[in-house]
């Protein structure tokens, strides 16, 4: 099977994914660069506070300074001085080492002459600061877990070199701007996403009702107007539906008009025949033969005759005026018309029920179907006519204990000119049909064979019928 895609979800897959993908690169890179500018304004300042703690301790005479010095006086000096400086410029350790990277002074209170391995990491800047260029490592993480960066900075009288390790709070400034560009980006991509939804919404509704307008003329109603309810592509379809709707009718209103014509031209010369065939039948009297062949000649014609009229009745039948029918009435009107002496005919109709129908056609609906009923009962069956008020109007119902039909015959029985009877012309199921959709209703049969049929017609109430 294929898959489905609505055009919502194929709108909402154009421009979502452009659109997250902008996003996200944009967040990416302002992240990026965000961090980049944190970095190198952390590094300027650590560079600039070694720099100044090897100004200040410039003249302490740290070449003095021995291991197991640390009580003395200028290790003291110097240790204080590294300590003011460390929480004025708030970082979080200063240190002083020799050429050969061992300690000479550190607040973190490192004993002198110790190596510390952790300058190795550092080697090209510490490296650059000896000759001069105070510079900044690259970040790294600290044993707590948070990440720093180092600097350095060389005293210029001697080999020693101060380092400067800084922590990076730029990590919190960073997860708010990453949390900031989080949620921006997912209100982006939402408002995206409902624009396509509405966007795919505006599209799909009028093309859904120009599908239902398509649905409509094909099943033959032409009478609804298809109207133009915008200025573009699809109101350009809606025209095109309604010019070919218009164009439908007239060939419908054409091919109407003609066959009522060859109808009525059969009619005519059809009363001469029957009249020069009846006197025929006279002048043969006495002629048993003859006479046979003639009264096979009076009954065609009579077929034929009953053709065109049912013929011409629906060629010719009006649009429905519609009036209010009481239900009783109509059934007392109909009965002696179909009245046959060996089937029982019943009628079952809801007190003070109404139909909305052309009365003429209405009637000539239901004596066919009743005509269908008795013609399909034996003697003593029974063939019940019921109305009913339903919620969407009346509800038919002529139902018999015939012969039923099996499934295959009923999906003939609507088409013009099919009949399982000798005389019968094939057109009363036909014809009944056209008027009850003419009327907005609905016909329908359920037939089982040998327990009978019953045939459905709803009627919507009041004015529910095609409007001409
Ligand atoms: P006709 O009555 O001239 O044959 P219709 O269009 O009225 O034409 O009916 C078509 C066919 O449908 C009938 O010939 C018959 O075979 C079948 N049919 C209609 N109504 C019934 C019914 N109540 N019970 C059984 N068969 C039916
Ligand atoms: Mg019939």
């Amino acid at each position: 099977m294929k898959l489905r895609l609505p055009v919502a979800l194929k709108l909402l897959g154009i421009f979502l994914v452009p659109a997250s993908l902008t996003l996200l690169a944009f967040a990416l890179l302002a992240h990026h660069r965000a961090s980049q500018l944190l970095e190198d304004e952390l590094g300027h300042r650590l560079t600039g506070v070694a720099a100044s703690a090897a100004r200040t301790i410039e003249n302490d005479g740290l070449a003095l300074l021995q291991p197991g010095d640390e009580e003395t006086r200028t290790y003291r000096n110097v240790r204080r001085r590294l300590e003011e400086l460390r929480e004025a410029a708030g970082v979080a350790r200063i240190y002083v080492f020799d050429e050969r990277d061992l300690s000479v002074c550190d607040t973190t209170a490192r004993p002198i002459g110790e190596r510390d391995y952790g300058l190795s990491r550092s080697t090209a800047e510490i490296a650059s600061a000896r000759q001069g260029r105070p510079t900044s490592s690259v970040l790294f993480s600290g044993g707590d877990g948070q990440l720093y960066k180092s600097a350095f900075a060389h005293v210029p009288d001697g080999a020693f070199v101060v380092g400067v390790d800084g922590a990076a709070p730029m990590y919190e400034q960073l997860a708010t701007l990453r949390s900031t560009l989080l949620r921006t980006g997912v209100a982006g991509v939402l408002l995206v996403a409902l624009l396509a939804l509405v966007a795919g919404g505006l599209i799909v509704t009028p093309v859904r009702k120009l599908a239902r307008a398509a649905l409509r003329i094909g099943r033959g109603d032409l009478d609804a107007i298809v109207r133009r309810t915008s200025r573009d592509e699809i109101g350009d379809v809606a025209e095109t539906l309604e010019q070919m709707r218009q164009l439908l009718r007239a060939r419908d209103e054409r091919t109407q008009m003609m066959l009522a014509g060859i109808a009525h031209e059969v009619r005519n010369p059809l009363g001469g025949l029957q009249l020069y065939a009846g006197l025929l039948r006279e002048d043969l009297e006495g002629q048993p033969e003859q006479l046979a062949h003639v009264k096979k000649v009076e009954r065609e014609l009579e077929h034929l005759k009953n053709i065109v009229s049912d013929f011409l009745e629906y060629a010719r039948r009006p649009r429905p005026a519609l009036v209010a029918i009481d239900g009783a009435t109509l059934a007392a009107e109909l009965l002696p018309l179909v009245e046959s002496g060996e089937v029982e005919i019943v009628t079952d109709i809801e007190a003070g029920v109404t139909l909305s129908a052309d009365a003429g056609q209405l009637r000539r609906a239901l004596l066919n179907l009743l005509g269908n009923a008795v013609q399909a009962s034996c003697a003593g069956q029974r063939v019940t006519l019921t109305m009913r008020a339903a919620q969407d109007g009346t509800r038919i119902e002529v139902r018999d204990e015939g012969a039923g039909m099996p499934e295959a015959l009923v999906e003939k029985i609507w088409a013009p000119f099919f009949t399982t009877k000798q005389k019968g012309t094939g057109l009363g199921l036909a014809f009944t049909r056209e008027i009850v959709q003419d009327h907005g209703g609905t016909i329908e049969v359920t037939s089982t064979v040998g327990a009978g049929t019953t045939f459905t017609i709803v009627l919507p109430r009041g004015g529910g019928g095609t409007l001409h």
